[in-house]
């Protein structure tokens, strides 16, 4: 996967509210191309492996359980600086924290329940995209 790509989920909080549509027009408008997308489930087994790098932490169960406890949107984006622009747009982790204006500012309702996922790498959108898209679902 080229390096300006990243990877989003819209989890399952945001899916479940109906925020889809709004969030895809954000990041639409941001200037991020949607290069692959589908909506799914994850199972809690499969939930724990896309965040097995967080298997030390506290909150990893709980956010097994809440990531697999309903529908999502995977969905690969395509920009010029891609990971680090897609991290400004979606704004900080906690949505108490958040830039005003940003995706989680307006639609996270809690720092786990926190409407969008997105990597944090080039490496990492690559792993990500790759979890969910075989070649033939994205486009390049
Ligand atoms: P980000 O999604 O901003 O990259 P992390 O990679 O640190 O954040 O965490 C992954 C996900 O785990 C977060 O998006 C959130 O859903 C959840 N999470 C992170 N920190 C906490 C916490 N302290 N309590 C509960 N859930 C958390
Ligand atoms: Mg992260």
């Amino acid at each position: 996967m080229a390096t300006n790509r990243t990877f989003t989920m819209i989890k399952p909080d945001a899916f479940k509210a109906g925020n889809s549509g709004a969030i895809l027009k954000m990041i639409e408008e941001a200037g991020f191309k949607i290069v692959a997308m589908k909506a799914t489930q994850l199972t809690p087994a499969l939930a724990g492996k896309f965040y097995e790098v967080h298997q030390e932490r506290p909150f990893y169960k709980d956010l097994c359980a809440y990531m697999s406890s309903g529908p999502i949107i995977a969905a690969i984006l395509e920009k010029e600086n891609a990971v680090e622009d897609f991290r400004t747009l979606i704004g900080a982790t906690n949505p108490a924290n958040a830039a005003e204006g940003t995706i989680r500012k307006i639609f996270a309702t809690s720092i786990e329940a926190n409407a969008v996922h997105g990597s944090d790498s080039d490496e990492n959108a690559a792993i990500e995209g790759s979890f969910y898209f075989s070649q033939t679902e994205r486009v390049g």
